[in-house]
């Protein structure tokens, strides 16, 4: 007879042995609700407590395991209330180490004579001794703290890592191995992975490195390959779709573009050529318009725009921020606007009245072009003929996001922009439900925005040269970088230091600042007057990263430029220098690692987003900064898509091979696929 082993993974985490309601709480934060989440909170990195070194190999200032017996009884020592000192000395046969504890008078029943532990802690060489402050220890036989390698994970709150540890540890005894495969049995063997009980032990309590990396390496391949099979799913959904709009040949994109007081690029007009095509096929286009910041992307999408609605159709325009969906605005109608089309701005800081007749209008097809935020998607936004849809800066919205606005249509075509510039192999696999145009040229004529790293000695002179730039009419921005897990300490520190610019540095001048946390009608205020010249210093959290245009503007100066992606430091660097002014960005740094210099030399070395972006993924420091929050590429538990980009491209491979024999993944071998890829849809889960 089967034996049938219950494991509730839906288990509310507060049942877990050693979690109290306080501790819920915390875990909760984490994201962590129930058992699954639990478990599938991975270890960011990991402590070798496993090898002890002998003392006198010991390095100063590195974290070590030693093996050593206590020589001394513990000595207590008050140096003051609230601050007792408990020292012993230990020794092994190659030398002597001092260890001090602060305030845990619990250790005199802990820390014996004579006995050996497995001390872990950091260590410090003062003068001629070896010391070592706070380490956990094990009795020499023990292994609580030590003699394994320990996991770290990623954010605790206010518990422990100790804590958290046990936690988990409690969490696996419940789960004592008896998950359900996740991964078909064949896929296992051909790639030769862990099975998902092996995978989840390992990532959590290796017994060695190697089997982490074969965890590692299982459960990242999973994640990898339900992602392509989603993604692949949907692209075969689209084309499945019975029919899209034909627009009219009739209609030329040329009609617009002889009109346009620039030549258009050769990469422009091969996008276009690209779009054309789509649009005048009868299968919905569903394209990603990939170009780097100010190589013209919203023209093309204004041409298109242009032939949906001379087709008779109605446009939708989605930008990630209101200052930017206004400044689309004004390209459009001062392109548009001469063609008699009609356009239009929805955000949601607009009185109730004059949204209802915008709903109106739109409804009954007087409105062509609706541009707009978020606020596009609400139910209420109903157009008479939707044919086309753009989505500018794509990253900042997610699959689910741009299905709600698509539905407000008849199947319209969908164009997708984005200034992310990721190299075309990794785009092909992480966007592969979309065909993908590629814009590769910059507008001739462009003058090259020098690039300065500095350092804080040099502040004064940076602060002379904005002037100097100011008094002869330009105008400058100021970034400071915005910590996500605390925003609210963030914007005190855009704060502090716009208050020391404006009362100090730049008393005589116009300054003014900008953060996440302002209402949208303050920041817009903020933004025209600065569009309009009333303001020469902008301060900012990284708000106006996107899309913002003040050709005026020619100093980009970014604070703690070492804590910003080259991605994104690129894309700030592309605010300035885009009116006829020489214009200039200045990074200021702190830190002089290797890896800091290295970075700062490539914004300074080129200002071709592609190659930045290469290098980015090459000079990837371990931080959390240089995630792939600040790329807009997709969030994965545990794989990383700069470091298994090989594996990226085998399950690929993979996964196009299984849709093409089982295109539904109807068969029973695949039938654990089809499971994970519809869960991932359900959650929502943006891709
Ligand atoms: P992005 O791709 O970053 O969205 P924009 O579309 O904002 O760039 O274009 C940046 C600027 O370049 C705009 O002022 C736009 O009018 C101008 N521009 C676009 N295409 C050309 C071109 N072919 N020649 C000259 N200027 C152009
Ligand atoms: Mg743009």
């Amino acid at each position: 007879m089967e034996v049938v082993i219950l494991l509730d993974l839906s288990k509310d985490i507060k049942y877990i042995k050693g979690v109290g309601p306080n501790r819920a709480t915390l875990l909760n934060k984490l994201g962590i609700f129930t058992l699954k989440d639990l478990i599938e909170y991975y270890p960011r990195d990991y402590e070798d407590r496993s090898k002890p070194k002998k003392i006198i190999e010991l390095v100063d200032g590195e974290e070590a395991l030693v093996k050593a017996t206590v020589q001394t009884r513990l000595v207590e020592a008050r140096i003051r209330k609230g601050l007792t000192l408990y020292k012993a000395k230990v020794a092994d046969e190659s030398g002597f180490l001092e260890i001090t504890w602060y305030n845990q008078s619990y250790l005199k029943n802990q820390i014996k004579q004579g006995e050996t532990y497995n001390f872990f802690g950091k260590v410090n060489f003062k003068y001629n001794k070896k010391e070592m402050n706070s380490p956990v220890f094990d009795l020499e036989n023990k292994s609580k703290n030590t003699g394994k390698i320990i996991p770290l994970y990623p954010l605790t709150y206010n518990l422990s890592q100790n804590v958290i540890r046990t936690i988990m540890e409690n969490g696996m005894k419940e789960v004592n191995g008896n998950l359900n495969e996740t991964l078909p049995e064949y896929i296992l063997k051909e790639n030769n992975l862990y099975d998902i009980n092996t995978a989840t032990k390992q990532i959590h309590f290796p017994d060695n490195f190697e089997k982490y990396n074969n965890a590692r390496k299982r459960l990242a391949f999973e994640e990898l390959l339900i992602m392509q099979l989603a993604l692949l799913n949907l692209k075969k959904s689209y084309a499945a779709d019975e029919k899209g709009i034909q627009f009219s040949k009739d209609v030329k994109m040329s009609e617009l573009i002889d009109e346009l007081p620039f030549k258009l690029t050769k990469a422009q007009i091969r996008v276009l050529e690209e779009i054309d095509n789509d649009m005048e096929s009868d299968k919905p286009m569903n394209r990603l318009l990939q170009g780097d910041v100010g190589s013209g992307k919203t023209i093309v999408s204004i041409i298109a725009a242009y032939k949906a609605v001379k087709c008779g159709y109605q446009v939708a325009i989605m930008a990630p921020t209101a200052i930017l969906a206004t400044q689309h605005l004004e390209s459009f109608t001062q392109i548009l606007g001469r063609f008699g089309i009609n356009c239009e701005l929805l955000i949601s800081n607009i009185t109730k009245k004059r949204k209802e007749e915008l709903l109106e209008r739109l409804q009954n097809g007087e409105i062509d072009v609706l541009i707009g935020t978020h606020a596009l998607l609400e139910e209420n936004v109903l157009f008479k003929n939707l044919g086309l849809v753009v989505t500018d800066e794509q990253h900042r919205f997610g699959v689910k996001q741009r299905s709600t606005i698509v539905a407000k249509g008849n199947n319209p075509d969908t164009l997708v922009m984005t200034a992310t510039p990721i190299p075309r192999t990794l785009a092909l696999i992480l966007y592969a439900d979309l065909d993908i145009s590629i814009i590769d040229e910059l507008p001739p004529n462009r003058q090259k925005i020098d690039t300065f790293a500095v350092t804080k000695h040099l502040e004064e002179r940076v602060n002379n040269f904005i002037k100097k730039q100011i008094d002869e009419g330009r105008q400058a921005y100021i970034v400071c970088p915005l910590v996500e897990e605390n925003e609210e300490i963030n914007a005190q520190s855009v704060l502090e230091l716009a208050e020391r610019y404006k009362n100090e540095i730049f008393k005589n001048y116009k300054v003014e600042y900008l953060h996440g946390k302002m209402k949208p009608k303050e920041k817009d205020e903020i933004m025209n007057k600065f569009k309009k010249g009333e303001i020469d210093v902008l301060i900012s959290t990284t708000v106006i990263e996107v899309g913002v245009n003040v050709p005026n503007a020619s100093i980009m100066v970014v604070e703690n430029a070492e804590r910003f992606g080259l991605a994104q430091l690129h894309q700030l660097r592309g605010r300035v220098g885009r009116g006829e002014y020489k214009s200039y960005c200045i990074l200021k740094y702190q830190g002089n690692s290797d890896i800091i210099r290295q970075r700062m030399k490539v914004m300074q070395e080129t200002n071709d987003g592609f190659k930045i972006s290469e290098k980015d993924l090459e000079l990837r420091g371990s931080g959390e900064f240089f995630g792939t929050k600040q790329h807009g590429l997709p969030e994965f538990k545990i794989a990383n898509i700069f470091e298994d980009m090989k594996m990226l491209k085998e399950i690929q491979q993979i996964a196009i091979q299984i849709l093409n024999q089982d295109p539904n993944l109807s068969s029973d071998q695949n039938k654990l696929l089809k499971i994970a890829v519809n869960q991932k849809f359900k959650s929502g889960v943006e891709m």
